[in-house]
């Protein structure tokens, strides 16, 4: 299957993404995480995007799509994907079609994470990583680590991303409103969209997204 997968920031679609990924088999690619570990690493992509997400706003799409486009072509992406994170805009939806179309495929679903506004600040104001793995995520107060600050799987440093600041939340979330929200119609009119409420335990979630998808797989 190929995915795309979009909701505001705190929606949980990392959290989602990565449960989803391994239930349908098939690779989680986070245009997010790719940043974040050319940060790590000091790559001049990684200097470059920095700026940008420090600051909440989206990175220039030419780097983003390139980055997305060769990801997209590892061996392991070949029979289906996840994308968690891209596109971001219209503009980048426009050229994943493009890649698409050249490659002769087509997408499954885009499957719409929906949470409550008020709901997104509580969510990312107490979200903690892992230093390890992005995918061990816990919350102050909604899922707390055993021992404050340590990965409760492996034990790893847990911190907060810098871009989960209250101030670049709310430029995130204008961000969300006025470029990503829109590719939201581009592919109603393609007939694409699945929308899911995100609020409750995170495996309901992953079941209501579940189930969503297979009514979409079967209804075609
Ligand atoms: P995420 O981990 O998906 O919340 O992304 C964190 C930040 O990375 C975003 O706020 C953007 O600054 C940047 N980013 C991730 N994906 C994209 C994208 N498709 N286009 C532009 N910027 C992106």
């Amino acid at each position: 299957m190929r995915i795309v997968l979009v909701g505001p920031p705190g929606a949980g679609k990392g959290t989602q993404a990565t449960r989803l990924a391994d239930k349908l088999r098939v690779p989680h690619i986070s245009t997010g995480d790719l940043f974040r570990a050319n940060i790590s690493q000091q790559t001049e992509l990684g200097k470059l995007a920095k700026s940008y997400m420090d600051a909440g706003n989206l990175v220039p799409d030419e780097v983003t799509i390139a980055m997305a486009k060769d990801r997209m072509e590892q061996p392991d992406a070949e029979n289906g994907f996840l994308l968690d994170g891209f596109p971001r805009n219209v503009s980048q939806a426009e050229a994943l079609d493009e890649l698409l179309k050249t490659e002769g495929i087509k997408l499954d679903a885009v499957l719409d994470l929906e949470v409550p506004e008020e709901e997104v600040v509580k969510r990312i104001a107490g979200r903690r990583i892992c230093r390890n793995d992005s995918a061990h995520v816990f919350h102050v107060t909604y899922s707390p680590a055993k021992k404050e600050g340590v990965c409760d799987v492996c034990g790893g440093e847990l911190y907060q991303r810098d871009d989960d600041s209250e101030d670049t939340v709310r430029t995130r979330l204008e961000v969300y409103h006025t470029q990503t929200e829109p590719i939201i119609d581009y592919y109603k009119s393609q007939g694409l969209v699945v929308t899911i409420s995100s609020l409750g335990p995170v495996g309901e979630v992953t079941q209501r997204a579940l189930e969503a998808l297979k009514r979409e797989d079967d209804g075609k």
